[in-house]
């Protein structure tokens, strides 16, 4: 059994579906309007419980009922919700406007998120029993280093996800076990437009580097051996939101169990290939059962 902690982000989407987007100034009536709960480290941990780990997560809700939906969804996932603060104020929320030619405006309001600033008594017990500390962008850097900083200590595996790409802090890289961007991610950090270049001038910071490739797969690159392009399965689309989220809940498992990188990524690719083929977020995250019989496992 894999034991995972995810310290991050939980948002509620806020979905307006409309013609066309509106200019400043203009309303538009819009055709459709949906919530669900997103939040890349939220997204993680369900991705994570699905995928057969043992998931706990550390974050913040705010008190609204945004919040009580959010820890309701984690809990229904399977994923402990004791370490995820209750804070004055809102919760995360990410309003999004989609138009019928499938282009999308999104505006993140981090609310909760971004009042957690350091660990509380109790974060760092829980991330020295895991073996793998999930990290991502969306709540304070200060946070995401210390979380980092805290699993190195205890010999806990680290995985980075460096989204939304932007400037790391010092250290981050440092206490990064497995680092995990996608192709725009490995670009904004190195100015390398070439995954494979990329890599190779992350790895000078990291001892392991996922690149991952929407359809095309991913590549991995680790310290004195050959790169391993890994391809996705081949599937008709449907929707790629959180498809990286779900890749590396998915790797996260697969790697606290033990088995082989090479392994590890194919099956996390067969979990994120079922994702995009299902609308939405959490709801297209495959559970373990799907993935096996999709990877062929026999159970
Ligand atoms: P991305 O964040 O777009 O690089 O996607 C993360 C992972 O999801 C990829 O490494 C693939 O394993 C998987 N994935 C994304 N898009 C597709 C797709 N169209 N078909 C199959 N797998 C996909």
């Amino acid at each position: 059994m894999s034991h995972i902690v995810v310290l991050g982000s939980t948002n509620m989407d806020l979905v307006a579906h409309v013609a066309r987007a509106p200019e400043r100034g203009e309303t538009v009536t819009g055709h459709g309007f949906r919530t669900h709960p997103g939040g890349k480290g939220a997204n993680q941990a369900v991705a994570a419980a699905r995928a057969g780990g043992t998931v706990a997560m550390i974050g913040a809700v705010g008190e609204d009922a945004f919040g009580t939906r959010l820890r309701q969804e984690l809990a229904d996932a399977g994923v402990d919700t004791e370490l995820l603060r209750l804070v004055p104020g809102p919760s995360g929320t990410a309003h999004i406007v989609v138009d019928d030619a499938g282009g999308n405006a999104i505006v993140v309001v981090p609310g909760a998120n971004g009042s957690l600033t350091g660990l509380a008594p109790g974060d760092e017990h829980l991330i020295a029993a895991a073996d793998t500390l999930l990290l991502q962008l969306e709540i304070p850097l200060g946070t995401v280093l210390a979380g980092a900083e805290a699993a190195r200590r205890h010999g806990v595996r680290t995985v980075l996800t460096p989204a939304p790409a932007q400037t790391l802090p010092p250290g981050l890289l440092a206490a990064t076990d497995l680092l995990v961007p996608n192709e725009h991610e490995a670009a904004a950090l190195t100015g390398s437009r070439d995954p494979a270049e990329a890599a190779r001038v992350l790895l000078d910071r990291v001892p392991e580097v996922v690149v991952t490739l929407g359809a095309r797969g991913c590549l991995y690159a680790a310290r004195g051996a050959d790169q391993l392009l890994v391809p996705a399965p081949e599937v008709d689309p449907v929707d790629t939101t959180a498809a990286g989220d779900t890749f590396v809940g998915a790797l996260a498992v697969a790697l606290g169990e033990g088995r082989a990188m090479p392994d590890a990524l194919a099956w996390a690719g067969t979990a994120a290939a079922l994702s995009v083929q299902r609308a939405g977020a959490a709801p297209s995250m495959p559970h373990r059962s799907e993935i096996d019989a999709s990877a062929g496992v026999v159970a």
